[in-house]
């Protein structure tokens, strides 16, 4: 099995085999196609993994919320053990895997939670809302091909993703939320930049 990690840098590209070579192509595949995918990751934070047991890798990662088996009665229960803040949470990749920062801000604002709220505190009609968010932004965010907030997330053909002009919070301190009207608020929680808006996710 074969397991890439982007980090912040990394692309997959697809070029024909004879398309020019790239300096900062770490890792380059032949596809019987003639095109070769190439690992293009200047910071060199990204990972390659070739191995027989992917767990050895990925065992330590929490459910991926678009499986099947990540129902509201499963997210409810991992739920109730934790009495840590909710957007930390989210973004521990051993609690759920593969929701970063812009998408967490997204799902937390669609379920109108404030990201300090408490996990064990969430009432069940808040964790179905919850869950149905955090399932929703990353269906739309695969949809829209991604979220090129920065000039470094590019999709395989090297075009930009498009899910940034759907953003209702992330990025947009001081602007009025598309629901209410309020202005978003941008502060730090877990040492990340965290836009919520104060009325529709009101404190705890
Ligand atoms: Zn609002």
């Amino acid at each position: 099995t074969l397991l890439i990690h982007l980090k912040m840098s990394g692309r997959l590209h697809i070029e024909p085999v004879t398309a020019p070579p790239d300096s900062h192509a770490h890792v380059v595949f032949r596809l019987d196609d003639g095109n070769e995918l190439r690992f293009h990751d200047p910071r060199k934070f990204g990972r390659v993994y070739l191995v027989d047991d992917p767990g050895k890798v990925v065992n330590k990662l929490g459910p991926e919320p678009l499986d099947e088996d990540f129902t509201i009665e499963r997210f409810a229960e991992m739920l109730s053990h934790r009495r840590g803040r909710i957007k930390p949470l989210l973004l521990n990749q051993t609690f759920l895997a593969g929701l970063g920062n812009i998408y967490a801000d997204e799902a937390l604002h669609m379920a109108g939670l404030h990201p300090l709220r408490t996990a064990d505190t969430l009432e069940p009609n808040e964790i179905q809302k919850l869950h149905a968010a955090i399932r929703s932004t990353l269906q739309q965010a695969i949809e829209h091909r991604g979220t090129s907030f920065d000039a470094f997330y590019l999709d395989t053909r090297g075009e930009r993703g498009m899910y940034q002009s759907q953003l209702q919070v992330y990025g947009r301190a001081g602007r009025p939320c598309y629901r209410c009207g309020t202005p978003i608020y941008r502060t730090v929680v877990a040492q990340r930049g965290t836009y919520f808006c104060p009325a529709c996710q009101p404190q705890p």
